[in-house]
């Protein structure tokens, strides 16, 4: 697999790397670094532990040890560029697709920073999902687990009153959706004096969801003087908007890849008329290599319909989108995690940001309506070097779309025609 490849820049108007920022090190292939005081330096350090190590980048023993206990053998590039930067007290904005591993960009070095210090909300993470709440709580007792950091979720859909508890019992990371937030703010659960360090994750996510007002009402209530670390897997001009209004003098990550979608997966276009799609399904989900497949629909109904398709076929499956009760969606993403649901059908709400490891293939069983959309689930397999394939179903309507992400992607998909189903 082609590694991607990590870049650092200034955003226009900013100034690169001029407070104390660290062992910040620039890859022999920055194109975009800005002129000023930045230092190309070889691959291999002269001395210490060699770059590609999590020992080098300023993290303890006791983190060290958790990220040892995680498998992880070396740093991805995002990490490598922003451990450092974030130790050093810098704000970051870090760009980089799905899978590229953000979350422990930041949980490590947040980790870190709030060792030892006294129990009072410090860290806040902003995400836009319920799952995604979960996922890098989950994170960050992994990476904290040789220390006794305190972390608490809070999102939307169930009972105020436990993370009430959670909340006043004292904790030092809070990882949220920013409306359930907010509830927990203006019934004084919550307060945001002794804030250092303020996460935006998924931040392309949360803005396309309309979180932007919210966003602005909880930063309204923060301290001026924070840290803040921005993460988006695309850079649209809000995105850029709201840097501009929460960090300052960014220090911008950038890693890019030569091809926009992971290169480990295998990506198919399926012709099939609209009302054979469900038929086909069943048909590709007769091969037993089709053991962990993740289906994606444009809509709830869609996706129920399929489920109910699927189950008259025999094959058991189970639909994830927001209709569902929280209870319901953790269960079903923990049954496929398990590899107990082989098929899950999912809506936009599944879409970014969830890690779901081991996926062995993705279906878009619409073809989606934004490009980016295809690119961002496909980062669902592929990740930290699997392999996985990726299908997309194309009705006679869906062509143009097909076509127009080929051309975004740079690459040309291959045509596969079952016998029987083709439209052609
Ligand atoms: P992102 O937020 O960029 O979409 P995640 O942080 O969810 O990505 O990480 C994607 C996957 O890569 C996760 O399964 C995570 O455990 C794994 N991962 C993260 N860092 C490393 C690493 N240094 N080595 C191997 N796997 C890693
Ligand atoms: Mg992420």
């Amino acid at each position: 697999m082609e590694r991607p490849r990590a870049q650092a820049k200034a955003l226009p108007g900013g100034t690169a790397c001029d407070g104390p920022c660290g062992p910040v090190t620039f890859h022999a292939d920055v194109t975009r670094a800005s002129p000023k005081k930045t230092a190309v330096v070889p691959d291999a350090g002269t001395d210490g532990p060699p770059l590609a190590s999590f020992e080098g980048l300023g993290l303890s023993a006791d983190v060290l040890s958790a990220v040892r206990d995680a498998g992880y053998g070396e740093p991805t590039p995002i990490q490598r560029e922003a451990i450092p930067i974030i130790l050093a007290g810098r704000d970051v904005m870090g760009l980089a697709q799905t899978g590229t591993g953000k979350t422990a960009a930041f949980t490590l070095p947040i980790a870190e920073r709030l060792l030892g210090g006294p129990r009072r909300l410090r860290a806040l993470v902003l995400t836009p999902t319920r799952e995604l709440c979960q996922q890098v709580e989950g994170s960050f007792r992994k990476y904290a687990r040789h220390t006794r950091l305190g972390v608490a979720s809070v999102y939307g859909g169930v009972g105020m009153e436990p993370q009430e508890r959670a909340l006043r019992d004292g904790v030092d990371v809070v990882v949220a959706t920013p409306g359930r937030l907010i509830d927990h703010l203006e019934r004084g659960n919550v307060s945001f004096e002794w804030l250092e360090v303020l996460v935006l994750d998924e931040a392309d996510r949360m803005l396309d969801m309309g979180f932007a007002p919210q966003i602005n009402r909880l930063v309204g209530a923060m301290p001026r003087y924070r840290q803040t670390l921005l993460f988006s897997a695309t850079m649209p001009p809000e995105v850029e908007v709201l840097a501009r209004k929460y960090l300052r003098r960014p220090h911008v990550v950038e890693v890019t890849r030569r091809a926009s979608a992971a290169t480990t997966v295998r990506h198919a276009v399926y012709p099939v008329p609209r009302s054979r799609k469900s038929a086909l399904l069943v048909e590709l989900l007769k091969q037993p290599e089709m053991d962990s497949v993740l289906v994606f629909t444009r809509m709830k109904v869609g996706a129920d319909r399929v489920v109910r398709d699927l189950e008259h076929a025999g094959i058991s499956a189970t639909a994830l989108h927001a209709d569902k009760r929280q209870a319901q969606r953790d269960q079903a993403l923990a049954e496929f995690r398990e590899g107990r649901i082989r098929v899950l059908v999912a809506t936009d709400i599944a879409q970014r940001g969830l890690d779901i490891s081991g996926i062995s293939h993705v279906i878009n069983y619409d073809v989606p309506a934004q490009v980016e959309d295809y690119v961002h689930r496909i980062g669902r397999t592929g990740r930290a070097a699997q392999t996985g394939d990726a299908y997309t179903f194309m009705a006679p309507d869906e062509i143009a779309t097909v076509r127009l992400i080929e051309r975004v992607i740079g690459q040309e998909i291959e045509r596969v025609s079952v016998p029987g189903f083709d439209f052609g």
